[in-house]
């Protein structure tokens, strides 16, 4: 358990535990998409095992979003920002962490969905 959460942080393969999933990290302020390598490296497992596989890692970007809006309100609360900004910090922290959400939701449906 505590391997596979390992895994997930650090983006390896679900299979083997070994292979980097992404090639690049993509870059929010230069809009540059995260790259993902089609195979693990080290095991040859292939990521997109059919097509629309990453289609249900929408549902776990949902849930990421979803949490970390939830954690800018909690936040903001406590240290007393007004209401009237809370939507916008919510939202530009979102903005800010799309290339890491977008990374997280995939490699987590993998992870769901692949034993190792
Ligand atoms: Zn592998």
């Amino acid at each position: 358990m505590q391997n596979r959460l390992k895994g997930v942080f650090q983006e390896k393969c679900p299979i083997c535990g070994k292979g980097e999933v992404f090639e690049t990290k993509g870059n929010v302020l230069l809009m540059k998409m995260p790259q993902m390598h089609e195979t693990c490296a080290h095991c040859h497992h292939r990521y997109e095992i059919e097509p629309g596989y990453f289609m249900g890692a929408m549902y776990v970007s949902y849930g990421l979003n979803i949490a970390e809006m939830v954690a800018v309100l909690l936040v903001c609360l406590v240290i007393g920002v007004s209401l009237d900004y809370i939507l916008y910090l919510a939202i530009f922290t979102v903005l800010l962490l799309w290339g890491f959400n977008f990374r997280m939701s995939r490699v987590i449906w993998m992870y769901l969905f692949n034993k190792g």
